[in-house]
């Protein structure tokens, strides 16, 4: 391809459609309005931890097959710890513990098994999740699988579940979403659910390593450009206007938008986008050395959903947290220091160094009626394509939707319809 390809946003969405030009031998220039790349998906110093942290945990699964090429692609697979299919829960309020180990194939046999389902439920609570195949884009989580708010179905299954993935209530959030997700998973046994964690951090693995690929592949990456305007003329894009100045869309060139939807928005007259976006609070704390590879832990019944513990660092996520994001953080880590010190039988202690990170604008809001306001890669200006991870991928707001756009819009930009091998 002759012309330049500019890319606004070096999120994963855009950094994956940059790696997948850059490594085809296509010109490209990335334009990022923060002086980091990763976005949502990043990891800094903390001064007070005294290590490097993440803004957020983040879980993606062996399934996730986009996120996994990615990681190759860029040469850090080797870089993330890949766990058994396990997942260890625990009820903070009776001290009860379980595991879910997904069955070597698709069918759930674990849920046979009072072994291995949460204390009080039933195979049919599990089963039921066959519904949500069966559902159209209309349909909540909640009244696909018609199981009454409080059992122990919901609960202690479907509602961390649910959060984990969809960030928003059961009643709130579409069913297809968490369809799309089962069906890459544990729809293919337990293969495609090994977790994936990052051994050192997001930047370490998802980040630092593209920017390297792309440094090698001539691509250029310019920081600190914050896009105020696109221009349109015949049309076409044009022009973009950054903040330290404007660059010109020649013939030839061609634009990918990869920017969190409230920017396309303002930017691009048309475009409709999904309304309304979902928190999700991390809380960082310092613990004596814990032993082994990095581990994740499900919650039910307190505050915090997931606590990621690797050497010093217990890393708490919650979700569906736009209440709690509006509170203090001081009190918001008291409240989770006491599940953490309760998850991991660390016995009461005074609150340790730590840190929380508020994404008071995590996910969009995935509920029923955005699923039809998320855009398509193409747009009415032929020079122009979208990604990130709220445009219509059919899967959740996640890294492996941001991943999947961009390589789709990257795909468009060299005017391949379908990405191949994903
Ligand atoms: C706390 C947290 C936990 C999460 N946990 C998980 C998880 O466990 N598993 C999972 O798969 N996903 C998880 N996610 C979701 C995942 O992080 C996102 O889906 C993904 O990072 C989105 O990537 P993106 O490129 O679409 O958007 P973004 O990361 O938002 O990238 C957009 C980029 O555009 C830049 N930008 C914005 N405005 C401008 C402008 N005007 N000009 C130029 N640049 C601009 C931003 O700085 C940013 O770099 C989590 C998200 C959060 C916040």
């Amino acid at each position: 391809m002759a012309g330049t390809i500019h890319i606004v946003g070096a999120g994963l969405a855009g950094l994956a459609a940059a790696v997948e030009l850059a490594g085809a031998g296509a010109r490209v220039v990335m334009h990022e309005g923060a002086g980091h790349a990763g976005g949502r998906c990043r990891s800094f110093h903390d001064e007070g931890l005294g290590c490097l942290v993440d803004n957020g945990n983040h879980l993606l699964l062996s399934g996730n097959r986009a996120a996994v090429a990615y990681l190759d692609r860029i040469g850090a697979r080797a870089t993330m710890h890949e766990a058994p299919p396990a997942f260890p829960f625990c009820d903070l309020r009776t001290g009860a513990r379980w595991e879910i180990r997904p069955s070597p194939g698709p069918f759930p046999w674990w849920a046979l098994s009072p072994a291995t389902r949460a204390p009080g439920t039933g195979a049919m609570d599990y089963l039921r999740g066959l519904a949500l195949a069966f559902v159209g884009p209309k349909f909540t989580v909640a009244e696909a699988l018609g199981l009454p708010k409080g059992g122990a179905g919901r609960e202690m299954f479907w509602d961390p579940l649910t959060i984990a993935v969809l960030n928003a209530e059961t009643d709130e959030v579409a069913a297809p979403l968490l369809w799309a997700v089962l069906r890459e998973t544990v729809g293919r046994g337990a293969h495609a659910c090994r977790p994936l964690i990052a051994r050192r951090g997001l930047g370490p693995s998802l980040i630092e390593p593209a920017l390297a690929f792309l440094g090698m592949h001539g691509a250029a990456v310019r920081f600190n450009a914050r896009l105020r305007a696109v221009e349109f003329e015949r049309g076409a894009a044009k022009t973009l206007r950054f903040a330290d100045g404007e660059v010109a869309v020649g013939e030839g060139d061609c634009v990918i938008v990869a920017l969190p939807q409230g920017m396309v928005a303002e930017f691009l007259p048309g475009i409709t986008v999904p309304e309304g976006t979902r928190a999700i609070v991390n809380a960082h704390f310092r613990v004596s050395p814990q032993a082994g590879p990095p581990r994740l832990l499900g919650l039910v019944g307190g505050t915090a959903h997931w606590v990621f513990v690797r050497e010093t660092l217990a890393s708490v996520t919650v979700s569906a947290a736009d209440r709690l994001a509006e509170e203090d953080s001081g009190s918001i880590a008291l409240r989770v220091w006491e599940d953490v010190c309760r998850a991991l039988d660390l016995g009461p202690g005074p609150l340790p160094a730590h840190r929380i990170v508020k994404e008071k604008r995590a996910t969009f809001a995935q509920t029923p009626a955005n699923l039809a306001r998320r855009a398509k890669t193409r747009t009415p200006w032929p020079n122009l394509f979208l990604a990130g991870d709220w445009t219509d991928t059919g899967l959740p707001a996640t890294l492996e939707g941001a991943i999947r756009s961009g390589v789709s819009a990257a795909m468009a930009a060299l005017g391949l319809e379908k990405p191949t091998g994903i």
